[in-house]
């Protein structure tokens, strides 16, 4: 790898704003989802920031950090958290030089029904992307996403998230978008020429209050909270889409049971950012859980 070429700080940035826009027009992204990180050098890349429209950035808010998180430099805002995600692709394939990850509507709706994109029916496909096994969900953003996405990073070149998204890697970061645009497309016609897809994974209880648990965190009270399902139906990786995740894969033994987010917070050793005690979270977490289990 000493000899490999690869973009200038300026050319890399550049690109970032191009993929984003992108990413932005075509759909792919919704609000401020989404991330793209550039590779510059054999241990450094550069990333978006949280909470920014990938369609409308400029340079001065990316982030330059090293591949073990470090960060190099920064505007007003860090970068995603969800870039863990992207930091680990690149550690475990050094060939990589581009990442790309985003909610487009098709692929994301074969990730919720938990179904891979594996069938051999046109060319590009097979030959830009290959198969796209669909990895079991995890809490966008948490420490175990990049953990899912770890087995697959040398052998595929794109994974769905189930209930979650889309991730594409390449050579270069254009090489990664083309990739993500390959995947919706191919989606597309595997939902145009089967059918619709007529199933959803629905997130478990368990995996809701979680969800709910970082909104309280965020100082959101508000919002409602969906019915949601009694055991996890995403926990299995699909590799193949003639053994969609069922019901019947997700056995007793790989339940997670919910923990208390206090517990979580100092066995993490993470900090309550919200300005809510302890006694407030448990408070909601509890009245969530109850409405969770239909109690009010
Ligand atoms: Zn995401």
């Amino acid at each position: 790898m000493a000899n490999r070429e690869y973009p200038t700080d300026q050319e890399a940035k550049q690109l970032i704003l191009e993929v984003g826009r992108r990413m932005y027009q075509k759909d792919f992204v919704a609000a401020n989802d989404g991330n793209i990180t550039c590779k510059v050098d054999d241990d450094i890349i550069w990333a978006t920031p949280t909470g920014v429209s990938k369609g409308f950035m400029t340079e001065d808010m990316l982030v330059k950090m090293y591949l073990d998180g470090r960060i190099i430099r920064q505007g007003d805002i860090g970068p995603s958290s969800e870039v863990q995600m992207h930091l680990r692709i690149y550690r475990e394939n050094p060939e990589v030089g581009g990442v790309t990850h985003a909610h487009p509507p098709i692929c994301t709706s074969y990730a919720i029904a938990g179904i891979s994109l594996d069938k051999a029916i046109y060319p590009e496909a097979l030959v830009n992307l290959g198969t796209v096994p669909c990895v079991r969900y995890e809490t966008p953003g948490s420490a175990e996403l990049p953990d899912t996405v770890a087995p697959y990073c040398r052998d595929y070149n794109a994974l769905l998230l189930a209930n979650h998204g889309a991730v594409s890697w390449g050579k270069t970061l254009m090489e990664a978008f083309w990739r993500l645009e390959s995947m919706e497309h191919y989606a597309r016609v595997l939902m145009y020429t089967g059918s619709i897809i007529g199933k959803a994974n629905v997130l478990s209880c368990d995996q809701v209050s979680e969800l709910i648990d970082i909104r309280t965190r965020m100082g959101t009270t508000a919002g409602g909270i969906p019915p949601c399902a009694p055991r996890p139906s995403n926990i299995t990786d699909v590799l193949s889409s003639h053994s969609p995740m069922g019901m019947e894969t997700a056995g007793e033994q790989t339940i997670k049971t919910y923990q208390p987010l206090q517990q979580r917070a100092s066995s993490e050793g993470l900090a309550l950012e919200s300005g809510l005690s302890a006694e407030d979270i448990e408070r909601v977490r509890e009245a969530v859980i109850n409405r969770l289990r239909g109690n009010s």
